[in-house]
């Protein structure tokens, strides 16, 4: 017994947690309507580890993502802890110099598009302040990273989704973060390209040791990138745990429910092609 308390204490210190999300709730007030969108969720999300958030619409996966980096500030009560630093104890400039260490990538891009591939990824590094200089080796070097070198003049419209995406993430990387949060990253992208972003994602993981949080409703995303996954439903994660535990055995009837509707999707019905 003593034994296994050391063996559980060694482990810990081993595995370090990166994000911590401690009874976190989010109500909304819609015309007198009460929305609780986000209803007493716990997670720890390990430092390194690509963690899959899933379910259906609605469910509440988005604003849990948003309340990670404080973008949604969760109902009192709640705590969230990244890389050691308690987020919802800070003030507003503690904050913003702390969310330089959570990027974020988006389904529609969300880029400038009257800039220029490389002034897209050079923005947040001309808001930090860094030098002009240094500014553009950081950009460059992070549009290699991604494969877009020979873009870097091209504007946004001139780009496939697929390349889109890839100045999202380089722009999302320019300020080093050590988490990278995706929400439907790849849910407008068709499949060969989804493919094309998830091998990136891996390759990003691994090189830069990032921890990276996926909201996918996409079966394949979850399966192929994602080592631990937690299900939403209405607002609580409803199971959680290793992808292959809770799709070979899931305790919940939303797991299967949300199994059997994303097997058979067609991806091509949402897909975007330039
Ligand atoms: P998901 O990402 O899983 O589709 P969301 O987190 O976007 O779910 O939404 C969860 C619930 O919260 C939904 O009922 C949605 O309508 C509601 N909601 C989300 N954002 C807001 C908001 N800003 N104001 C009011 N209701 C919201
Ligand atoms: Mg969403």
């Amino acid at each position: 017994m003593q034994i296994n308390k050391q063996l559980t204490a060694i482990l810990l210190l081993w595995v370090r947690i990166m994000i911590h999300l401690e009874h976190i709730s989010k109500t909304y007030t819609r015309k007198k309507e009460i929305i609780k969108a986000v209803d007493d969720v716990s997670i720890d999300i390990k430092e390194g580890e690509i963690f899959g958030i899933i379910g259906f619409s609605g469910a509440g996966k988005s604003t849990l993502v948003r309340c990670i980096n404080l973008l949604e500030y969760p109902d009192a009560g709640g705590k969230v802890t990244v890389d050691g630093v308690e987020l919802t104890s800070l003030n507003s400039k503690q904050l913003r110099r702390q969310r330089c260490n959570i990027g974020m990538i988006f389904q529609h891009f969300n880029l400038m598009q009257s800039r220029t591939v490389l002034e897209n990824v050079l923005y947040p590094l001309a808001y930090k302040g860094i030098k002009k200089g240094d500014q553009i080796k950081k950009a460059t070097g992070l549009l290699k990273l991604v494969d877009l070198s020979d873009r870097i003049d091209n504007y946004p419209s001139q780009l496939s989704c697929g390349q889109k995406q890839r100045v999202a993430i380089a722009r999302a990387l320019a300020l080093d973060p050590k988490v990278l949060l995706c929400d439907e990253a790849t849910s407008a992208l068709d499949p060969q390209t989804t493919y094309e972003i998830i091998e990136l994602l891996k390759k990003l993981n691994e090189k830069l040791k990032l921890t990276i949080v996926v909201i996918t409703h996409e079966m394949d995303v979850v399966k192929d990138l994602c080592s631990r996954v937690a299900v939403m439903e209405k607002g609580k994660v409803v199971e959680q745990g290793e992808i292959f535990n809770v799709f070979l055995n899931p305790k919940s009837d939303v797991t299967t429910r949300f199994m059997k509707a994303t097997s058979n999707l067609s991806k091509s019905e949402s897909c975007c092609f330039i």
